[in-house]
């Protein structure tokens, strides 16, 4: 059983309130912890950022769930890869809302300093991932 990690970004659909997002976590984080899938979920109002870490065939399963889910739109994937390590291994699903902190990141990873994971590589988000983990309240 292999460890893996995927990335992917999407859009909320127009009805989307932010008030949506602790229903997402509280579902999110039961299942999670049931498949033993870790990560951290990022959003802006604009774009989700979410990364899932855990067996291949386990964070395959989450995935199809999550791409058929009618809160977002147009899910993109940006990063898939085998890992030696996870990088959230405490959290069921981090989440993070953008704040300024997380705002004065984006000029190092992004090409135009906004935060546009559609016009970003996997890496360059997997390592914005990484900059938000130490924004993240200690668990
Ligand atoms: P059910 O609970 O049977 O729901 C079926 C569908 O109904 C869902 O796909 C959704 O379209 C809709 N739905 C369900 N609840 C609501 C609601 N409260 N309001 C409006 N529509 C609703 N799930 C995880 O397990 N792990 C994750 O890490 C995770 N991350 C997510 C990130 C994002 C950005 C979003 C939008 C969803 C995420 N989810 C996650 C939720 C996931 O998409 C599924 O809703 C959840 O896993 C339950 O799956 P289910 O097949 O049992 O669906």
């Amino acid at each position: 059983m292999y460890l893996a990690r995927l990335i992917y970004t999407s859009v909320p659909t127009h009805d989307f309130s932010p008030d949506d997002i602790s229903g997402i976590l509280e579902t999110a984080r039961h299942n999670n912890r049931e498949h033993s899938i870790t990560g951290l979920l990022y959003f802006n109002h604009r774009y989700f950022l979410q990364c899932l870490e855990g067996s291949r065939s386990n964070i395959n399963k989450i995935y199809q769930r999550i791409l058929n889910d009618c809160r977002h739109q147009e899910p993109l994937l940006l990063d898939y890869r085998e890992i030696e390590v996870r990088d959230f291994p405490e959290w069921e699903m981090a989440y993070l809302p953008e704040t300024e902190q997380t705002r004065s990141l984006y000029m190092r990873y992004s090409p135009t300093g906004e935060f546009s994971p559609y016009h970003m590589s996997g890496e360059s988000c997997h390592q914005l991932m990484l900059s938000l983990r130490k924004v993240l309240p200690a668990v």
